[in-house]
């Protein structure tokens, strides 16, 4: 017998308007990049959000147009997330710290027929335009005066909004449609894309909600660090205004002492982020000699945060919450809720129940698999590939068969590429990663690709990247060759070779030479027998002199 219950579906925009109603004077102050503060309501964001839609049609873009964005964390952002999926289009976040070949890759892949642009990147796209094989509108994000004096080809977003009326009649979508798009770093070098849906966001919102009743409260504000061009900011564009949050957009400038000011002066409650940035926070704290304001929470993922960071904040008294996940779980899998008769224990207790990636949100089955693709027991000791399941997790890639094909198992469950260990009581601690990347400051080095492209430089026979640990950056990537006779190419000349196809901050930090690399028992380079060969080994910007 079914029940007698209405269905609708799920849909991104009624998160604006119903926080357009039932929490009309909360909203976003953003950190604009001339660094002035803005401010507007959710009623006010979704009137804007309104003026954006109408504006959409009439740069003819059609529903299931990807419509790209290279933006830091602003209103504007925010809000073409909302009007961008609430049309029926796919709201495509890019990555504007990617190499130029990435970001060519990534746009013309997902045909992006428009992109959003903000004034400080408007550089970055006219170098890229004539590879981008899609495109029609740039978009300037900003007024008249963010243009640039040549931007014959330019259209400006606030005209834009200006010209088009803030009423939309929002379609009704099935909650199965595509309504964002977001690329992560592949294995074996190319960026595969995650397609959320209307549904999985809106589920993704409740059950994040559900799960972070300590950070996610009604009446306080949350600063996310975490940028909007990747993973959703964490679901935080929507979790936020959800659960009747003000935000703090903090635009470009994440440096500790930004944060502090930003976080003291718009009396931010909770902020998320990456371990890299709490750590220069801690720094700015200390030189300070107490930490900003009303601050009481702070939500860290994206790597592994060390004990010594968890323990300086709690010793402050603010509440640490590690959470992991990823791009293609729209993104969060788990969080550090700490079970109720830890929260009153001694620092220390407290920080041991902290270590780790806490315990699955309802909603996210995880099971730990052997490399026969055997389940491992969730005993707390026996480390297994975690697979995760779930209403908020991807069935594939979009249009790459090929990973699509190596990411998902037998039954449907997509492979996370960490290696963990869960406990009885579900606490989720992860060991290692099997997938070949190196992340550094929160973000994705590939060292497969680098070491197809160190390869061919004529001095090197054979090569690995390995992860090396760093205070700052989390990881660091080191390259370890096995020379060509006699050369030894050096990290200049090798920085040169790479440059085409690598940004910056993706180069090698060091070079180290062996004579043959070690192997698996299948044939594979053995990056963890490197990992060990090298553990004692110091980057060159933490030697001592
Ligand atoms: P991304 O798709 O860029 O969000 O990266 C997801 C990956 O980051 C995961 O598969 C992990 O390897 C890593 N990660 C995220 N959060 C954590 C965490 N709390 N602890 C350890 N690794 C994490």
């Amino acid at each position: 017998m079914l029940g007698q219950m209405q269905h609708h579906p799920l849909r991104i925009i009624d998160i604006l308007t119903f926080s357009a109603e039932a929490f009309h004077s909360q909203g976003i102050t953003s950190v604009m990049e001339d660094g002035r503060r803005t401010r507007h309501t959710y009623p006010e964001l979704l009137a804007r959000t309104g003026r954006l839609a109408n504006a959409l049609d009439r740069l003819n873009l059609q529903q299931g147009d990807r419509i790209a964005t290279l933006a830091w964390n602003t209103h504007r952002h925010f809000e073409l997330y909302y009007a961008v999926s609430g049309t029926g289009r796919i709201c495509h976040t890019i990555n504007p710290r990617l190499s130029a070949e990435q970001l060519v890759f990534i746009f013309n892949h997902a045909e992006d027929r428009a992109v959003f642009v903000d004034p400080s990147l408007v550089p970055l796209v006219a170098e890229l335009r004539t590879r981008l094989s899609t495109l029609d509108h740039v978009v300037v994000m900003g007024g008249r005066a963010d243009l640039p004096s040549d931007a014959r080809d330019l259209l400006c977003y606030e005209d834009l909004l200006s010209a088009a009326p803030s009423d939309y009649d929002w379609p009704d979508l099935p909650e199965e449609s595509a309504a964002a798009l977001c690329y992560t770093s592949g294995t074996t070098g190319a960026p595969k894309g995650a397609l959320y849906s209307q549904r999985a966001t809106v589920l993704h919102a409740l059950m994040v909600v559900a799960g972070h009743p300590q950070s996610l409260r009604n009446g306080r504000a949350v600063l996310p660090v975490v940028p909007m061009f990747h993973v959703n900011a964490w679901g935080l564009p929507f979790t936020a205004p959800l659960a009747g949050m003000d935000i703090v957009m903090p635009g470009r400038s994440l440096d500790g002492a930004s944060l502090y000011t930003l976080i003291e002066q718009e009396h931010v409650f909770t902020a998320w982020g990456v371990p890299t940035v709490w750590a220069g926070l801690l720094q700015e704290i200390r030189s300070r000699g107490g930490p900003p304001g009303e601050l009481g929470d702070l939500v860290i993922g994206g790597a592994a945060a060390p004990r010594s960071l968890i323990a300086a904040y709690e010793e402050m008294g603010i509440n640490v919450n590690q959470a992991w996940g990823m791009t293609e779980m729209t993104p969060v899998g788990s969080r550090g809720l700490l079970p109720p008769e830890v929260r009153s224990a001694s620092l220390d207790t407290r920080v041991d129940a902290q270590i780790g990636a806490g315990r699955r949100l309802f909603g996210v089955d995880f099971k730990l698999v052997d490399e026969n693709g055997n389940r491992v027991a969730h005993d707390g000791q026996t480390p297994g590939e975690l697979y995760v399941r779930g209403n908020t997790i991807i069935s594939g890639y979009y249009n790459d068969p090929e990973a699509t094909a190596r990411a998902m198992d037998k039954e449907g469950w997509f492979g996370t590429g960490d290696v963990a260990t869960i406990d009885a009581t579900g606490r989720l601690i992860v060991r290692d990663r099997a997938k070949d990347l190196v992340k550094s400051g929160g973000e994705w080095i590939s060292s497969i690709d680098l070491e197809n492209t160190a390869v061919g430089h004529p001095g090197v026979r054979a090569c690995a990247v390995i992860a090396v640990p760093h205070p700052k950056w989390d990881e660091r990537p080191v390259l370890v060759i096995v020379p060509e006779g006699d050369a030894r190419v050096t990290l200049d000349e090798m920085h040169r070779h790479l440059s085409d196809r690598f940004a910056r901050w993706q180069l090698p930090d060091d070079i180290l030479f062996v004579d043959a690399l070690p192997m698996t028992a299948t044939g594979k380079v053995s990056k963890l027998t490197l990992r060990q060969t090298f553990a004692d080994f110091v980057l060159p910007d933490l030697r001592e002199e």
